[in-house]
């Protein structure tokens, strides 16, 4: 099976820009940032997509959560944040591999007009 561009990135075959790492995840920078701050929570479990996620994965997806929580507080943006989980090509994913998306320092809140 070919490797998403994650898991090369997981498996230190590509470089990045790594913000946060353990033994379930790994936290970069976002090459294309749409915000000022734009990082990317990885787990390291090739879960293709949020859609394809089991219960036995409740655990992992609570753990992303709270790294995405503590990497807004290391980079003082705890108080501004939006995050983003693209699921399937429709609805824009281009990486096949779960990511959250925490993005910060820019304007956001017209995301959903009434
Ligand atoms: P998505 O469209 O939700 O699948 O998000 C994929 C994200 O991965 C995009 O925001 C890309 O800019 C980002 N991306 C793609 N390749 C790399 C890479 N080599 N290093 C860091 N981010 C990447």
């Amino acid at each position: 099976m070919t490797k998403t561009v994650f898991e090369k990135i997981i498996d230190k075959e590509l470089p990045s820009e790594i913000i946060f790492e353990d033994e379930k995840c790994i936290a970069i920078e976002d090459i294309a940032p749409k915000a000022p701050i734009h990082i990317l929570i990885i787990p390291k479990k090739p879960i293709k997509m949020l859609s394809e996620a089991k219960a036995e994965d409740q655990e992992l997806l609570g753990h992303l959560m709270i790294v995405t929580k503590q990497i807004s507080e290391k980079l003082n943006v705890q108080d501004a944040f939006n995050i983003v989980i693209n699921n399937g090509a429709e609805a824009g994913q281009t990486v096949f591999h779960l990511h959250i998306h925490l993005l910060a320092g820019r304007d956001f809140s017209n995301l959903f007009p009434a």
